[in-house]
C-alpha cells in the first residue's frame, strides 16, 4: 500500500486508459497523482487530482508547473503517458500530419521534462511510455516515427539527469485495450494477437504496475532502461510464424 507514499506524481493522459489505470494503480501506493489530460476524467479516481494540460502546448506545462510549485513544492515522478495515433500509411502521411502526432508524442514528453525539471530532487522518476511500434517497422509512419524518437529523447535525458540523481526510463505497450486500440479495426487486432507469444491482448492493468515499480525507489538503480510490456510480441523479431508453422504435426 505505500511504495510511492507522499510522492508527487504526474501522469498525463490520465483521463481514460492506461493513464487512468496508472494514476489510480500510484494513488493506491500512496502517492499524490495529479492526472493531467486536454479531457475531464471519465471516471473521478480516488486520490487522484485532475487538471487540464495540453501536453504539445508550453504555456499550459508553465501553468502547471507553476500550480505544483504552488501546491506541493515538487514533483517526484512524470509519466508522460499522453499519445495520439494516426493510421496514414507512408504514401498518404502528410507533413501536417507528422507535426501533429509529433507534438504530442515527442514534443509533449520534451516540454514535460523541461517544465518540471526545477521541481523534480535527486531520486525523482521520469517514465515515458514508448509503443510496440518504437521498436518494430508499425506501419502508422506519423506514430511510429514519433515514439522511435521518443526513445532517442529518453535515452539522451537519462544520460544527461543520471548526475542529478534523477532516471528516465521507458516503457513499450504492446496491444492493451484502450480506446486508442477500439479505433482500430478487427483485422489489426487479429493481426496482433497472433504475433503474441502470450496469445491475449493486453489490459491496462498490465502496463501499470510496471510504471508504479519505475516511479518507486524500488528501481532505484534503473535509469535509461526500455521495458516491453507486450506478451512477447516484440522479442521473437518476427520469428512466431515460423515456429507456429513448424509446431504442426510432421515438422
Ligand atoms: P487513449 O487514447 O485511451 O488515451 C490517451 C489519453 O491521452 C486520452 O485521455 C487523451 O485525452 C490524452 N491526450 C491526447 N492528446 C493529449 C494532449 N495533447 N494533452 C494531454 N492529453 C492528451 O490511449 P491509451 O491506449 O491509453 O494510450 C496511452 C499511451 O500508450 C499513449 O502514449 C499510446 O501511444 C501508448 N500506447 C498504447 C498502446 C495500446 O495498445 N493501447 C500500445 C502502445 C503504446
Amino acid at each position: 500500500m505505500d511504495r510511492v507514499r507522499g510522492k508527487v506524481v504526474v501522469v498525463t493522459g490520465a483521463a481514460r486508459g492506461q493513464g487512468a489505470a496508472e494514476a489510480a494503480a500510484l494513488a493506491r501506493e500512496g502517492a499524490h497523482v495529479v492526472a493531467a489530460d486536454l479531457a475531464e476524467p471519465r471516471r473521478p479516481l480516488d486520490g487522484v487530482v485532475h487538471r487540464r494540460l495540453d501536453v504539445a502546448d508550453g504555456r499550459s506545462w508553465a501553468e502547471l508547473a507553476a500550480w505544483l510549485r504552488e501546491t506541493y513544492g515538487r514533483v517526484d515522478g512524470l509519466v508522460n503517458n499522453a499519445g495520439i495515433t494516426w493510421r496514414a500509411r507512408l504514401e498518404e502521411v502528410t507533413p501536417a500530419d507528422l507535426a501533429r502526432v509529433h507534438a504530442v508524442n515527442l514534443t509533449g514528453p520534451l516540454l514535460g521534462i523541461q517544465h518540471l525539471l526545477p521541481l523534480m530532487p535527486r531520486g525523482a522518476s521520469v517514465v515515458n511510455v514508448g509503443s510496440a511500434a518504437a521498436l518494430t517497422a508499425h506501419y502508422p509512419v506519423a506514430y511510429t516515427t514519433s515514439k522511435w524518437a521518443l526513445r532517442g529523447l529518453s535515452a539522451a535525458a537519462s544520460l544527461e539527469l543520471g548526475p542529478r540523481g534523477i532516471r528516465v526510463n521507458t516503457v513499450h505497450p504492446g496491444f492493451i485495450e484502450t480506446e486508442m486500440t477500439a479505433s482500430a479495426s478487427p483485422a489489426f487486432r487479429a493481426a496482433n494477437l497472433a504475433e503474441t507469444p502470450l496469445g491475449r491482448a493486453g489490459t491496462v492493468e498490465d502496463v501499470a504496475p510496471l510504471v508504479v515499480f519505475l516511479v518507486s525507489d524500488e528501481s532505484s538503480y534503473i535509469t535509461g532502461a526500455e521495458i516491453p510490456v507486450d506478451g512477447g510480441y516484440t522479442a521473437h523479431r518476427g520469428a512466431k510464424s515460423i515456429s507456429d508453422a513448424l509446431r504442426e504435426p510432421g515438422h
